[in-house]
C-alpha cells in the first residue's frame, strides 16, 4: 500500500491487536481502546457525567425550540464508544425537537470490521451501533457528515490530526479572530491515549485550540490528571478541578472555560505581535462575524431548483420558517429540471481544493441520497425518481487511461468508493458492450431532480410562492431585515439565500460575481433492443443512461456563452454523435435513429471561473475594494479588517453540471453559518467557496 505521503487518498489506519477475545488495543500507541469489564460505565462517568450532560440535556427542554443544539467535540474518535454512550443518553434525556452536534477527530481510524468487532463488547448499544457501523466512512481524509436519527444527531467525523482538524474549524488563522464565541462547543470529550504515550497531542496547541472553540457555557472533561494537561488548560482560561479517577485511577480533570480569564492571561493583540510575521494570512477577508442578528428565524429563498430546495430544507430542518421563491409557476424550472440527473464525481490524481470539495461534497451526496431514497420508502414509483445503479466512467483516451492508473493505486483501499475496470469487467458490469478500461463508482447513480426538489421543498416549515420576481434586495437596518421587492409585492425576512444561479447577477449585491453560462441540451433516446440492457450509468465525455419509460437520457452539449433554451436537432445530432464515439458497439444500434425526431430539453448551467461553486456570505463589494486596496501593491499586505459582508444574505450558486453533487453540502454549509453552528467543511474549503474570492482575486492582480 503507498504511504501518506506520496498518497494523499491514504490514511494510516489504527495497527490493533485484540485481547480478551473482542478489545481492541493500539501497537502504536501501547494502550487499550477501553477496558473491557468498565469501558462503557468509563465513558458514563468520566465525560458524560463530569460535563453534566443529564442535566445540561434536561434543562434543553426549557429553551426556545431553535436552541435547543448542542455541540459536544472530542479528541479521538477511535472505536466511537464516547459517541454511542452520548447518543443513548441523549435520546433519553433531550427533548426529541433537539440537535445533538458531535464533532470528533481521529488521526488513525479503525477500519469499519474493526469499530464492528470492537462494538460488539456491548450488546446494549447495538441499535445504536449499527447505524453508525453502516455509515462509517471510506478511509480517506476530510470532514465526514453522518447524520441519525431523523437528523436529530449529527456527527461530524474529521479524519485528521487532531491539532490540523480543530485548526481548520477555527473561523481564521489570524491571531485577532481564532476566537469564535458565535458558534463555540458546548462541551468536550478530551480523549486519546495516555498523554505520556501520546505527547504529539497533548500541548499547548490543543489547548490554545480548545480555547478558541470554546466560550462561557462551554465544559471540558478527561480521564487523565496530568499536571501538564491541567497547567496547560489552566493557562488558556479554564477553571480546572480533580474528581477521583474511574475504577484503579486515582483522579480526572474537569472543568469549564471563562473567556475573561483567557483574555487576562493572554490579549488577542499580543498574540498578534508574535504570530503576524510568521502567519500567511494577511487579509482577513474570510471573517464574516454575523451581524444584523434580530434574533428573527425566518428566511427567503429566490431560486427553486436543487440549490433553492436543498437550501429551503436544511433551514427548514433546524426550524427556520423558510419563503421559497421563483419567478417561475413551478419548481425546477431551470438547469435542475432535466429528468435525470448523474450523481457521480471525477477525480484528478491531484489533491487540491478542487479535488479536496469534489470528493467530499460526493460522500455527503451519497448519504443525502441513500437517507432521500429511504425516506421515499416503497413508494411505486421509487424507481423513477433515483437509482443508484452506479456510475461507469470510461478511460478512452491516453491521457485518461493514465490517469486511471494512478488513481487505482491511490483509492486501492477504498472498492466501495471507486473500483478500476478493465473492458471485460467493464462490460459485465455495464451490462453491454464496453472496449476501454473504466472507474466504477459503485455507490453513485442517477436522480430525478424535480421531484426530488418537489419532495425537499415539501416540508411542513416551507411556504411557496411562484411568479414571484424579486428584482432588487434592499436593508432595512432599524428593523434588521431585508425586504425583497418584486414587481408586483414585496416581502420581509430576516435572512435571504440567493439560489437564483445566473441570475443572482440582477441584484446589485451580487452583481459583481464573475458567473459563466454554459448551455446544456439533453436527448431522450428510445430504448432499443441493446441498450435496455443497460445496468449502470455509463460516463464518457457525455452519459447515457438506463432507460426510464423506455427512454435513455443522452447528454450533455457544452456550450460556454450561448443563453438560448430552444432544442436544436443539431445539438441531438452531437450528442448521438459523442455517444457512438465512446461506444462504438452501440452506435451500430443507435446509427438509425433519427436526430430530427428526438426530443430533449435545453438548459443553461451556472458556472464559476475556477469551476468551485460560490457558496457563503455576500461581500459588500465596495467596503472590500476599499478595506483590501493594499493587496493591489502587496499580495501579502497586512490588514486588520475583517470582511465586511452584508447582515444575513448569502449565496449558493456556481454549481455547473454538478448540481446534484454539491448542492447538499453547500446547502448545509450556508444552513449552519446562519444557524451559527460550526461548519461542515473546514476551512480551508469554505474559503475556497467563498465568492468573496473573486475580488480578492481581481484585487491582487490589480484588475479591479
Ligand atoms: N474515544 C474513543 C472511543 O470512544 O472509542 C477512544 C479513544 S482511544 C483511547 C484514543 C484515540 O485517539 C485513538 O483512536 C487514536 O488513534 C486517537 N488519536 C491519537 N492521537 C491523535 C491525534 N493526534 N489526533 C487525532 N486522534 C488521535
Amino acid at each position: 500500500m503507498p504511504d501518506q505521503a506520496d498518497n494523499p487518498y491514504q490514511l494510516t489506519t489504527a495497527e490493533l491487536h485484540w485481547y480478551e477475545g473482542d478489545v481492541p488495543a493500539s501497537n502504536r500507541y501501547d494502550d487499550v481502546y477501553f477496558s473491557k469489564k468498565q469501558g462503557l460505565e468509563e465513558s458514563r462517568y468520566v465525560f458524560l457525567q463530569h460535563n453534566q450532560l443529564t442535566q445540561r440535556w434536561q434543562q434543553l427542554e426549557q429553551r426556545l425550540v431553535h436552541q435547543q443544539q448542542f455541540t459536544i467535540a472530542e479528541t479521538g474518535f477511535g472505536t466511537g464508544l464516547n459517541f454511542l454512550a452520548a447518543w443513548q443518553l441523549w435520546r433519553q434525556t433531550a427533548p426529541a425537537t433537539a440537535t445533538l452536534h458531535f464533532i470528533s477527530v481521529e488521526k488513525h481510524p479503525l477500519t469499519q470490521a474493526d469499530i464492528a468487532r470492537a462494538l460488539t463488547a456491548w450488546p446494549e448499544l447495538s441499535a445504536l451501533a449499527k447505524p453508525l457501523i453502516k455509515q462509517y466512512p471510506s478511509l480517506v481524509p476530510g470532514h465526514h457528515l453522518l447524520d441519525f436519527d431523523q437528523q436529530r444527531v449529527k456527527l461530524h467525523l474529521l479524519f485528521d490530526d487532531a491539532i490540523d482538524g480543530f485548526e481548520q474549524l477555527r473561523n481564521s488563522s489570524h491571531p485577532l479572530f481564532q476566537h469564535q464565541p458565535e458558534c463555540a462547543v458546548d462541551a468536550w470529550f478530551l480523549d486519546g491515549f495516555a498523554p505520556a504515550r501520546n505527547p504529539e497531542m497533548w500541548n499547548e496547541t490543543l489547548y490554545s485550540l480548545v480555547a478558541d472553540l470554546s466560550d462561557s457555557h462551554t465544559t471540558l472533561a478527561t480521564f487523565t490528571a496530568g499536571g501538564d494537561v491541567r497547567r496547560g488548560l489552566a493557562k488558556q482560561g479554564f477553571n480546572i478541578s480533580k474528581a477521583p479517577g474511574f475504577g484503579k485511577k486515582r483522579e480526572m480533570l474537569y472543568g469549564s472555560f471563562d473567556p475573561h480569564i483567557r483574555n487576562q492571561q493572554q490579549p488577542a493583540t499580543s498574540k498578534l505581535t508574535s504570530a503576524s510575521d510568521s502567519k500567511t494570512v494577511s487579509a482577513p477577508w474570510i471573517i464574516n462575524r454575523q451581524r444584523g442578528n434580530n434574533g428573527g428565524r425566518h428566511v427567503a429563498i429566490i431560486g427553486g431548483g436543487l440549490a433553492g430546495c436543498s437550501s429551503a430544507y436544511a433551514m427548514a430542518k433546524r426550524g427556520w420558517q423558510v419563503t421559497l421563491l421563483d419567478s417561475s409557476a413551478e419548481l425546477a424550472q431551470g438547469a435542475s429540471g432535466n429528468p435525470q440527473g448523474m450523481l457521480y464525481t471525477k477525480l484528478s490524481a491531484e489533491a487540491g481544493l478542487l479535488n479536496q470539495f469534489t470528493l467530499s461534497s460526493y460522500m455527503y451526496a451519497l448519504r443525502f441520497y441513500r437517507q432521500w431514497r429511504q425516506r421515499l420508502g416503497r413508494a411505486d414509483n421509487s424507481k423513477e425518481l433515483i437509482d443508484l445503479c452506479g456510475v461507469l466512467q470510461l478511460a478512452s483516451s491516453d491521457k485518461d487511461q493514465q490517469l486511471l492508473q494512478t488513481l487505482s493505486r491511490r483509492f486501492s483501499h477504498c472498492p466501495e468508493l471507486i473500483q478500476f475496470l478493465n473492458p471485460l469487467q467493464a462490460t459485465t458490469q455495464a451490462g453491454i458492450d464496453i472496449n476501454c478500461p473504466a472507474w466504477f463508482f459503485p455507490a453513485a447513480g442517477w436522480v430525478s431532480p424535480p421531484p426530488l426538489c418537489h419532495s425537499l421543498a415539501s416540508h411542513a416549515a416551507i411556504e411557496k410562492r411562484f411568479n414571484y420576481d424579486v428584482q432588487s434586495l434592499e436593508y432595512d437596518d432599524e428593523k434588521r431585515q431585508w425586504q425583497l421587492n418584486g414587481s408586483k409585492q414585496s416581502l420581509r425576512s430576516d435572512a435571504v439565500i440567493i439560489a437564483n444561479s445566473r441570475d443572482a447577477q440582477q441584484f446589485s449585491q451580487s452583481a459583481y460575481l464573475p458567473t459563466k453560462t454554459i448551455r446544456g441540451q439533453i436527448s431522450l433516446l428510445p430504448a432499443g433492443e441493446y441498450s435496455s440492457d443497460l445496468k449502470t450509468v455509463i460516463c464518457h465525455e457525455g452519459y447515457l443512461t438506463p432507460a426510464i419509460n423506455g427512454l435513455h437520457n443522452i447528454g450533455a452539449t457544452f456550450d460556454n456563452g450561448d443563453t438560448n433554451t430552444e432544442i436544436r436537432n443539431s445539438d441531438h445530432q452531437r450528442n448521438l454523435d459523442s455517444l457512438g464515439r465512446a461506444m462504438p458497439t452501440l452506435l451500430k444500434n443507435i446509427d438509425t435513429i433519427d436526430a430530427n425526431h428526438l426530443q430533449g430539453r435545453a438548459g443553461l448551467r451556472c458556472s464559476s471561473p475556477d469551476y468551485l461553486p460560490m457558496v457563503g456570505p455576500v461581500a459588500n463589494y465596495q467596503h472590500f475594494i476599499d478595506d483590501y486596496a493594499p493587496l493591489r501593491k502587496n499580495a501579502r499586505a497586512k490588514i486588520t479588517t475583517a470582511g465586511s459582508y452584508y447582515p444575513r444574505l448569502y449565496i449558493n450558486i456556481g454549481h455547473g453540471s454538478r448540481g446534484l453533487t454539491s448542492t447538499p453540502i453547500c446547502s448545509e454549509l450556508i444552513a449552519a453559518a446562519l444557524n451559527q453552528e460550526i461548519a461542515p467543511l473546514p476551512r480551508a474549503l469554505t474559503t475556497a467557496l467563498n465568492p468573496a474570492r473573486f475580488i480578492i482575486r481581481d484585487l491582487i492582480r490589480n484588475k479591479i
